[in-house]
């Protein structure tokens, strides 16, 4: 662990404390888009170090939580196929769907895989030619291009029983849409880094400059985080408003442009349903049409599937960064890890997760305070 360790030093984390409480001058409100990133800050219990100067707020960026209902719904509707082999990341089988999820499906007997990657799914659909072998592709920008790569392959080797159920969502879009929204109060954001360690980050520079709203792409460690949250401490206080980069270890301005050029290959963006939040113009991927016969949506007609929030779930307010966890009634009551209601308690990049298992028990501050 001695890697890791470096980015965990707590005497350098409170020496970056100190220099965050004597910049601010006056109250920021921070967002951090991804649910790795609000995990760490609640683990560490950074957001009451740097409180009450800096308020951070939590942003959408877990992308199992932000995978729309009626997407679940149509997978659950493919995977009770019996002539299929639905294969999937172990996060989304516990999200619910409007009625089930594919824990569900599964213990009623459908074929339904823990995979770790597109390729094993790949794998499946070669070793069992009689079967229709669905990849669920769910992920912002960071999990597209080993999709991509996947879709290309099967195309390839003319494998007709391998599909992907796309449900992909871009941040940039998203960043905007908060932007725009009349009730944003969000000063200052931290980009994820491992987003931007794909597609880079001069799309962030154009919002930076549009919005005139300072953005750092920042790491996922806590002195990663302390350190874009001091930056853009000082942007902020220093009348800035810029796109910089404190991932630099992983994230080049252009990305990883290999990646980026599969990913253009085989998606186009398109519009799409954020669960929570609704459509989002050009938010997201969708296959591009000499790839449709890898799309599952298309190839299982599951395209008309519609579905509705549950009233009592906040989680539209809480990816928005408008509500905290805690400020649901059915936090940690009616809504559990075990008992989950909304897609931010299921994942482990949820924030409703997070709360629950930071702000709920003891929590590991390794020294920082
Ligand atoms: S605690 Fe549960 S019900 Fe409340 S917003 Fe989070 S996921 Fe939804």
């Amino acid at each position: 662990m001695k890697y890791l360790d470096e980015y965990r030093d707590p005497a350098i984390a409170r020496a970056l404390v100190e220099k965050i409480r004597a910049r601010v001058t006056r109250p920021w409100v921070l967002m951090e888009i991804c649910g790795g990133q609000t995990h760490t800050l609640m683990r560490y219990g950074i957001d009451e170090l740097v409180a009450p100067g800096v308020d951070l707020v939590h942003g959408p960026g877990c992308p199992v939580c932000v995978t729309a209902l009626e997407t679940v719904d149509k997978a659950l509707a493919i995977a009770a196929r019996p002539e299929v082999t639905f294969a999937s990341y172990g996060d989304m089988l516990r999200v619910p769907g409007s009625h089930s999820d594919l824990f569900r499906v599964k213990a009623a007997g459908g074929d339904v895989r823990i995979v770790y990657s597109p390729m094993d799914a790949l794998k499946l659909a070669r070793a069992m030619p009689d079967r229709k072998v669905v990849f669920f592709a769910v992920g912002f920008e960071t999990t597209a291009p080993a999709n991509a790569m996947a879709v290309w392959q099967a195309h390839r080797e003319g494998l007709t029983n391998f599909s992907v159920l796309v449900s992909h969502v871009l941040v940039p879009p998203a960043i905007r849409l908060l932007l725009q929204s009349p009730s944003n109060r969000v000063q200052g954001f931290i980009a994820p880094g491992h987003v931007c360690t794909v597609v880079g980050y001069r799309e962030y520079e154009e919002l930076a400059r549009e919005f005139r709203v300072p953005i750092v792409v920042g790491g996922f460690e806590p002195l990663d985080l302390l350190e874009a949250i001091l930056m853009l401490v000082s942007q902020l206080e220093d009348g800035r408003a810029e796109a910089e980069n404190q991932y630099v270890r992983s994230v080049a301005r252009e990305g990883n442009v290999a990646a980026r050029r599969t990913m253009e290959q085989v998606f186009e963006v398109a519009d799409r349903k954020w669960r929570g939040i609704g459509e989002i113009a050009q938010s997201g991927y969708r296959l591009r049409p000499e790839f449709e016969a890898h799309d599952a949506e298309k190839i299982f007609n599951v395209a008309g599937v519609s579905a509705e929030e549950p009233p009592e779930c906040i989680s539209a307010l809480v990816l928005q960064g408008l509500k905290k966890p805690t400020d649901c009634t059915a936090f940690g009551e009616r809504c559990t890890p075990d008992t989950p209601m909304g897609a931010p308690m299921v994942s482990g990049e949820g924030a409703c997760a997070a709360y629950y298992a930071y702000r709920r028990h003891e929590r590991d501050l390794v020294g920082l305070h």
